[in-house]
C-alpha cells in the first residue's frame, strides 16, 4: 500500500474561505457550526454547495481572523504532504471592516510566514458589479509576484454566463496579469469555451468538457490543464456518484490532470482522503499521482527554477518508491 500521505503533492484549486478549519469556526461562533460549514455529500446543485460559504466568509472579516485561517491552513497542507499550494479567495467578500488592500497584505504577509510556499490566486465574482471585479484586476497587478501570482473568476456559473467577464480577462491579460477561470464545474459549453477563446492555461474544474467534444479537443490539443476537485464535483451534483466521474476517462483521453480538494472544509476532505478515494476507485497508481503533481508544476506560477526544483522532489520520491 502507497503512504500516500508522504507522497509530495501540489494543490493548485483551493479556496480560502472553504478551507477554514472547523474547531476554529465551533470555537469562534461558540457553537457546533458543522451544518453550516460542511456541504452535504450530495447538493442540489452547485448554488446550494454555494451557500455553506457564509459562515466562513462573516469569519474572515479582520486581519487577526485571516491571518489565523491562513496560517492555520498552511500547517494543515504541510501536514497533508503538500509542497507547495495555490490558494484563492475573493478580496471583496471581505471588507466589511478592512479595505481590499488590507484584506490582500494581511493575506499575503500571513502566507508568507506559513509552513510551505504558498501562492496567491485573487478571485473575482460572478455575481459582483464590473466595476468591483475591475478592483481585483487592478490590485493583482499592483501585488503580482509579491505574493499574488493570478487573478481567476468563481461563482454561480450556472447563472452567470462567462461571456459577462470577457472584457474583464482582456484587461487582466493586458496587464500581464496570469489567469485560470472556473469553466465546465456545471454543464455549460458557453463558459468552457469563452475560457479557451480568452486563452487561459488552466480550467477550473473544466470536467463538463467530456460532454462537449469539439471543446475536448481543443484542450487536448491545446495542452489545457484540468484542475479536477471529484469530491467537490459529486457534491455539487455535476457527477452523480464518485465511482462514474470522467478523470480516468479524461486522462485516458489525453487531457493534463491535477488533483484537488477546492475546499478542505466545506468539502470534508484531505488532499491524501481525496487520493485514496481516487486510488481506490480507479486504480490510480504511484506514477498516477505523481504524473498529475508534476502536471500541475509546470502549469503552476513558480519561477522556473522552483518548478524544477519541485520536480526533482516529486521524481526522487518516486525513485524510491516505485
Ligand atoms: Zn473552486
Amino acid at each position: 500500500m502507497i503512504n500516500l500521505k508522504k507522497l509530495p503533492k501540489v494543490e493548485l484549486h483551493l479556496h480560502l474561505d472553504g478551507s477554514i478549519r472547523k474547531n476554529t469556526l465551533n470555537d469562534f461562533y461558540q457553537k457546533d457550526v458543522t451544518n453550516e460549514i460542511v456541504a452535504k455529500d450530495k447538493c442540489l446543485d452547485l448554488k446550494e454547495y454555494l451557500t455553506k460559504f457564509s459562515l466562513p466568509v462573516s469569519f474572515l472579516q479582520t486581519k487577526e481572523n485571516l491571518r489565523r485561517a491562513c496560517l492555520e491552513l498552511s500547517e494543515d497542507l504541510e501536514n497533508d504532504g503538500v509542497i507547495y499550494a495555490e490558494v484563492r479567495f475573493a478580496p471583496n467578500l471581505h471588507t466589511s471592516i478592512l479595505t481590499l488592500e488590507e484584506v490582500i497584505e494581511t493575506v499575503i504577509d500571513a502566507f508568507k510566514n506559513g509552513h510551505i510556499k504558498i501562492g496567491i490566486i485573487l478571485c473575482m465574482t460572478r455575481n459582483d458589479s464590473f466595476d468591483n471585479n475591475l478592483k481585483i484586476i487592478n490590485l493583482a497587478s499592483k501585488y503580482l509576484n509579491k505574493g499574488v501570482v493570478a487573478v481567476d473568476l468563481a461563482g454561480d456559473e450556472a447563472n452567470y454566463q462567462t461571456s459577462l467577464f470577457e472584457n474583464l480577462f482582456k484587461k487582466a491579460k493586458e496587464k500581464n496579469i496570469p489567469f485560470t477561470i472556473h469553466a465546465g464545474e456545471v454543464n455549460q459549453e458557453e463558459s468552457i469555451k469563452v475560457a479557451l477563446d480568452l486563452n487561459t492555461k488552466r480550467l477550473g474544474h473544466g470536467i463538463a468538457v467530456i460532454n462537449y467534444q469539439e471543446l475536448l479537443t481543443r484542450v487536448v490539443n491545446d495542452k489545457i490543464l484540468l484542475e479536477i476537485c471529484p469530491t467537490s464535483n459529486v457534491q455539487t451534483n455535476i457527477i452523480d456518484k464518485y465511482s462514474n466521474h470522467p478523470v480516468k476517462k479524461l486522462k485516458e483521453t489525453g487531457c493534463l490532470i491535477s488533483i484537488n480538494t477546492d475546499n478542505r472544509t466545506v468539502s470534508n476532505i484531505t488532499l491524501t482522503e481525496e487520493y485514496q478515494k481516487l486510488a481506490a476507485t480507479f486504480n490510480f497508481t504511484i506514477e498516477d499521482f505523481c504524473n498529475f503533481n508534476i502536471n500541475a508544476i509546470n502549469y503552476s506560477w513558480l519561477s522556473e527554477e522552483e518548478k524544477q526544483e519541485k520536480i526533482k522532489i516529486i521524481t526522487e520520491y518516486l525513485k524510491i518508491n516505485s
